[in-house]
């Protein structure tokens, strides 16, 4: 199991969680819009939901239903960034959501 980043981190993207995961697995490139948690290191430690002051942080098995494709969005990041950067960009204009152009990738 995992932790998992979820769309209220888009457009957000401190440190907090990464500054307290021991595992050193949460990951956000400048690029990026949101950061992202390794699943295949993450320990299940909690301590970055904790630290997130915007509530983006959840247990896999808890994460709300409406956020479950951020399950897939995490791990795919890790091979596939491309790819995840769009679909993030997608969903955030999906919410409303203004992001500044992208500079390059
Ligand atoms: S649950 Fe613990 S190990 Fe997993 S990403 Fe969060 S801080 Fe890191
Ligand atoms: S602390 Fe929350 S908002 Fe900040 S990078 Fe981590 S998940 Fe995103």
């Amino acid at each position: 199991m995992t932790y998992v980043v979820t769309e209220a981190c888009i457009g957000v993207k401190g440190e907090g969680c990464m500054e307290v995961c021991p595992e050193f697995c949460i990951f956000s490139e400048p690029v990026d819009d949101m950061s992202y948690i390794d699943p295949a290191r993450c320990t299940d430690c909690g301590a970055c939901m904790a630290a997130c002051v915007v509530g983006a942080i959840f247990h896999e098995r808890d994460v709300p239903r409406a956020s479950r494709e951020f399950i897939h969005i995490n791990e795919a990041w890790f091979g596939h960034k491309t790819g995840v950067r769009m679909r993030v960009r997608e969903i955030a204009a999906e919410l409303g959501q203004w992001l500044p152009p992208v500079s390059g990738q």
